[in-house]
């Protein structure tokens, strides 16, 4: 191998490492195995494996407290309780999300176009958004109570 060769292959791989470090974000993030451990069958399913729990079946469905909705694996703060909405949908619904809180996501599944969304911090699975929501900010978020803790503001 020539040398100038050799530099080009080694200023390529340290601008990698450095593209790498430089883009990671993500601080909630752990392994599988961790995961097991702190989530219920149920939570993992739905967070880990992006499942959908039963409509009209979650605690947060029909639940207006006044208060912060978090993230139920890493507890990061993901919607405030005065942008939910009494959505008919069987899911808690939001209008709005706590900024840069909630990343969206492109989700071709099950034969539809549709956009996932995921906590910015651990990336679990919450649901997915709309625009069909029926208030001003014409966003419909549709998120699984199972994905979700709630901290009473009052
Ligand atoms: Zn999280």
């Amino acid at each position: 191998m020539s040398k100038i060769l050799i530099f080009t292959l080694a200023a390529l791989y340290y601008s990698s490492l450095f593209a790498q470090s430089s883009s990671i974000k993500i601080t909630g993030m752990k392994s599988e195995k961790e995961w097991k451990e702190i989530l219920t069958s149920e939570e993992y399913r739905i967070l880990r494996e992006k499942g959908t729990e039963a409509p009209n079946s979650g605690t947060y469905n029909l639940h207006f407290e006044n208060g912060q909705y978090l993230c139920n694996g890493c507890k990061t703060e993901l919607f405030e309780s005065n942008s939910k909405f009494k959505s008919s949908c069987g899911w808690p619904s939001f209008d709005d999300a706590i900024s840069g809180k909630v990343i969206e996501r492109k989700d071709n599944t099950f034969g539809m176009i549709r956009t996932e969304i995921l906590c910015a911090n651990c990336e679990g699975h919450l649901g997915h958004v709309f625009n069909d929501g029926p208030t001003n900010t014409g966003i419909r978020y549709c998120v699984n109570s199972i994905s979700m803790d709630f901290i009473n503001k009052d």
